[in-house]
C-alpha cells in the first residue's frame, strides 16, 4: 500500500532446466546474470478452484471455492476478511476513520456450507468477527491431499478500503476465502487491522471461473490476455476462465464501459493500465508509462517479473494505491495527476510485485519488509528516471525517518506488529520513513551496485517462498562479513544508542 495523508509538500541460476526442460530466461541484471523462476516451473502450495457469479445490483458474489493441499495439521484455516466489515463489527476512532471514511454500508462473507473430500463437515466460525473458518482435518496427513470446498455469498461493503465499489466498478481485495500459513510459531491467526496491510498467505495456483453480466468486464491477477471468454445466450452474461500460476492471493475488478485500457509490452510481459473515458489522457498515459518503466527497471535490478501480466487499475479507495498479484488498485485521483505523488505510487505498487508477491513475508508481524525494500526501490527508480524530480520525495523519506527517533521514547519501533502502532502516522514514519531511509544510507555508503546484488541474492533465494526479518540480516551479515544485528537495530528497532556500531558495521561492510 502506499498511503497519502503525510504527503507534505513535496511537489536466477536455475537448477531445474536440466529436471524441466522448460523455458528459461536469462536477465541482464547488471554484470550478474539473475533469474527467476517462471510460475510454472514451481510447485505451489495449494491450488483453488472457484467458480463465482457477480451481481453489480446488489454488489454480491456468490460462488464456491475447493482448495487442494497437503494438510499440515488436523485442521486448517481460512481467513473470511469481508466479515472484518459485517453490521456488528466497532470500526470507529480515527485510525479506521482514515480506511473506510465517513459513508459506509456493512458487508460480511457467509459461508454456508463446507465439504472435506466431498464429505459435509460443520461450518465453524472463529474470531471475534467470525474472521476465520476452522476446517477439521482430523484423519487426514500431509503424505495426501485433501480438497476442502466451500460454498460462499460475498455481499460488498460500501466504503473507501480494499473491497469495495462505485457506479462504475467493484474492486475486490481480500475477498476469497484464503488458507492461512502455519509458521514454525504455529498458525497465523491475526485479525484484520485498521492500520497496513494486515495479511499473509502462501503461494498457490488459481483457477477462476467468473461469471459477470452483460456491459462488464474484469481485470485480475490471473492472464486476461490469454482467458477464455465465452458469452451466454438468452442471459448475454460474460464467462471469463482466468488462470494465475504462484500467486499469493487473486484480486479482481470488474469495470463497466467506461472503462478503457493502454496496452504496452516490457520484454513478454503485456501491462495494461485501466482508466475511464474522460479522464485525462496525457495523465493517463503517463501512469501507464511509469508503469512499464519501473517494471522493466525492477527487473532490471531485481530479477525478472515472472508473470504474464500487470494490470493497473483506477479504483475508488483512500489507500494511493495497493498491490496485488498481477494487479494493482490505484486511487482515482491519481488518474487527474501528473505530478511526482502520482509517480511515486505507481512505482511503489510495481516495486511490490517483486517485494509483497514474489518474496513474501508476514505483513502483520514485520510489515517493515515488503513496505521498506518496496519503497527504497520506488526511489532508486525515481531516482535513475530523473534525478532532480526524485529528490523531494527521498527528502521527505530521511526526514520523516529522522522524526522517527522520537517513538523511540514511547517505545515503538519499526519492527513491531501493525497491532501495536498507534497511529497511520506512526506506522508510516517508522515503516515507510524509517524503514526506506534505512536502505537508501546504507546504498550512499555501499552504492547501488553493492547493495542491489544483494537485493537481487535476496530475490532468487526466497522467490515463491516467504523470507522474515533473520533472513535480511543473515543476508547482510554475510555481504558485509559482520554481524549485521547493529545495524539493524538502530534502525529498525529504535536502538538510538547503537548508532556508532551501526556506522562502524556499513564501513566495514563496504567493497571499496
Ligand atoms: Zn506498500
Amino acid at each position: 500500500m502506499w498511503r497519502k495523508g503525510w504527503i507534505g509538500s513535496f511537489a536466477v541460476g536455475i537448477v531445474l532446466v536440466g529436471m524441466l526442460g522448460v523455458r528459461v530466461w536469462m536477465g541482464q541484471a547488471g554484470a550478474d546474470e539473475v533469474e527467476t523462476f517462471l510460475p510454472e516451473q514451481i510447485p505451489a502450495a495449494a491450488s483453488y478452484r472457484a467458480d463465482v457469479q457477480v451481481e453489480m445490483k446488489t454488489h454480491t458474489v456468490r460462488g464456491t471455492v475447493a482448495v487442494r493441499f497437503a494438510p499440515q495439521d488436523d485442521k486448517a484455516y481460512f481467513h473470511l476478511y469481508p466479515n472484518a466489515f459485517q453490521a456488528k463489527a466497532d470500526l470507529s476512532g480515527e485510525n479506521w476513520e482514515q480506511v473506510l471514511g465517513k459513508q459506509r454500508e456493512p458487508g460480511n462473507i457467509q459461508i454456508t456450507e463446507v465439504r472435506v473430500d466431498g464429505k459435509r463437515v460443520p461450518v465453524l466460525l472463529k474470531g471475534e468477527l467470525e474472521t476465520l473458518l476452522e476446517v477439521p482435518l482430523a484423519g487426514k496427513s500431509a503424505a495426501q491431499q485433501t480438497e476442502v470446498e466451500l460454498r460462499f455469498a460475498l455481499q460488498v461493503p460500501y466504503n473507501n478500503g480494499r473491497l469495495s465499489y462505485n457506479d462504475h466498478a467493484m474492486w475486490l481485495g481480500n475477498w476469497l476465502p484464503i488458507l492461512a500459513v502455519k509458521g514454525d510459531g504455529g498458525w497465523r491467526l491475526d485479525p484484520y487491522a485498521a492500520i497496513g496491510d494486515p495479511f499473509y498467505s502462501e503461494m498457490a495456483n488459481y483457477r477462476l471461473r467468473v461469471q459477470l453480466e452483460e456491459g462488464y468486464q474484469l481485470a485480475s491477477s490471473g492472464i486476461e490476455s490469454i482467458a477464455v471468454v465465452t458469452q451466454t445466450r438468452p442471459q448475454r452474461q460474460t464467462i471469463y476462465e482466468l488462470d494465475a500460476w504462484n500467486v499469493r492471493d487473486f484480486a479482481l475488478v470488474v469495470m463497466d464501459d467506461t472503462y478503457r485500457q493502454l496496452t504496452g509490452k516490457v520484454g513478454d510481459v503485456t501491462v495494461r493500465t485501466w482508466s475511464q473515458e474522460g479522464d485525462d489522457p496525457a495523465s493517463v498515459d503517463h501512469l501507464h508509462q511509469v508503469a512499464m518503466k519501473s517494471l522493466n527497471y525492477y527487473g532490471e535490478q531485481f530479477g525478472r517479473y515472472p508473470y504474464q501480466e500487470y494490470d493497473v487499475v483506477k479504483t475508488g479507495g483512500f489507500f494511493g494505491g495497493m498491490e496485488y498479484p498481477s494487479i494493482v488498485f490505484i486511487q482515482d485521483e491519481y488518474f487527474g495527476r501528473t505530478d511526482p505523488v502520482a509517480d511515486a505510487i505507481v512505482a511503489h505498487e510495481t516495486a511490490h510485485q517483486w517485494f509483497y508477491a514474489l518474496v513474501g513475508n508476514d505483513e502483520v508481524r514485520e510489515a517493515w519488509m515488503d513496505e521498506s525494500l518496496t519503497d527504497y526501490a520506488t526511489m532508486a527508480f525515481l531516482y535513475s528516471s530523473d534525478p532532480n524530480r526524485a529528490r523531494g520525495y527521498i527528502q521527505l523519506r530521511l526526514s520523516q525517518s529522522k522524526a522517527a527517533e522520537r517513538y523511540a521514547a514511547q517505545g515503538l519501533n519499526a519492527w513491531q506488529s501493525l497491532l501495536q502502532f498507534p497511529t497511520w502516522k506512526s506506522y508510516t514514519d517508522l515503516v515507510y520513513g524509517r524503514g526506506a531511509a534505512m536502505w537508501w544510507t546504507l546504498r550512499e555508503s555501499w552504492g547501488e551496485k553493492q547493495l542491489h546484488h544483494l537485493l537481487r541474492q535476496y530475490v532468487h533465494d526466497n522467490q515463491y517462498a516467504q523470507a522474515d526479518g533473520q533472513e535480511i540480516i543473515k543476508l547482510l551479515s554475510q555481504a558485509a562479513g559482520a554481524d549485521a544485528t547493529p545495524f539493524i537495530d538502530y534502525w529498525l528497532r529504535l536502538k538510538l544508542d547503537e548508532r556508532g556500531a551501526a556506522e562502524a558495521w556499513v564501513e566495514k561492510g563496504k567493497h571499496e
